[in-house]
């Protein structure tokens, strides 16, 4: 919306319908209540049903729970539809379901690679073709990315990831392009390490690996940060809740650090 200047950040997301793939655990769960907490109404799609319904329990009358794999066409045409059925037409579009495997180059076999591929860069392709028809109806959208900062630079160890969060970061720049004209921004956050579940696993690779205690692993990943810390989701969904509102409104396929100053372009 042209003129949306000294708004306050919540402003235009009252009642918007927002879907949050990967929405029931981690940065995704903060990221929906994040936006239930800024007045918008949140289908929360993940593959285990029970982990998005015991969010969504919470809030029933805010926030609604479907079961979906990202990387399968026919579920997410399937979780759409349930969606759609309970808060009407989609405004906003996270896309946060990811995973990170880890394995030296060599070992990365076509399996994995596939799979990174595919949930990570192809069900953010599948869950933005499913809810931008309502967006192109409206005049109005919001497509945010959770992209990585390994969408940004390189990281040993995790070159399918890469691929894949690299590729988002660029599906990103070219759709923003493409729907600039139609009210619709597209924009991508990049989290540094975040206390989530994927940062647990990772801590638990390293201990496997190199028989450090969990303390030094962790404190091996808050070193990379040049603050010292692991980011923690709330900072993340505040970054992209604030994309998703009126006052963002200029801001197209860009591609947001919360890592602590760890990427500097
Ligand atoms: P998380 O707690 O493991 O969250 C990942 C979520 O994605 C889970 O709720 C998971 O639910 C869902 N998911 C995974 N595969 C899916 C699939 N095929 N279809 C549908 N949902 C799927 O980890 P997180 O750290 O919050 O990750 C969220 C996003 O942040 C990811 O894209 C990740 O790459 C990105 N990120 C994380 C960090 C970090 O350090 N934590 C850093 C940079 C970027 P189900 O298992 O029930 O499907």
């Amino acid at each position: 919306m042209v003129g949306a200047v000294n708004q306050p950040t919540t402003a235009g997301l009252q009642d918007r319908h927002a879907l949050v793939t990967g929405g029931g655990s981690g940065i995704g769960a903060a990221i929906a209540l994040a936006l239930v907490a800024a007045g918008a109404r949140v289908t929360v799609l993940g593959r285990r049903l029970e982990v998005v319904q015991a969010l969504a329990s919470n809030q029933p009358e805010r926030l609604h729970a479907v079961g979906a794999d990202v990387a399968d066409a026919g579920q997410v045409t399937t979780a759409f539809a349930s969606a759609r059925e309970r808060f009407g037409p989609l405004a906003i579009l996270v896309n946060n379901a990811g995973q990170a495997a880890s394995a030296p180059f060599l070992k990365t076999d076509a399996e994995l690679w596939r799979q990174m591929i595919d949930v990570n860069l192809g069900g953010t392709m599948l869950c933005t073709q499913a809810a931008l028809p309502d967006m192109l109806a409206a005049g109005w959208g919001r497509v945010v990315n959770v992209a990585s900062t390994a969408g940004l630079t390189g990281y040993t160890y995790v070159s399918a990831y890469c691929a894949a969060k690299h590729g988002v970061i660029g599906l990103t720049r070219a759709l923003a392009l493409e729907l600039a004209r139609k009210g619709i921004t597209v924009n991508a956050v990049c989290p540094g390490y975040t206390e989530t579940e994927i940062l647990r696993e990772s801590i638990a690779n390293v201990m496997a690996k190199t028989g450090r205690s969990a303390e030094e692993a962790r404190a091996g990943f808050a070193a990379g940060n040049p603050q010292g810390r692991i980011v923690q989701p709330e900072e993340v969904a505040d970054a992209v809740r604030w994309l998703c509102g009126n006052a963002a409104a200029a801001v197209n396929g860009q591609s947001i650090p919360v890592c602590g100053g760890e990427v500097l372009k």
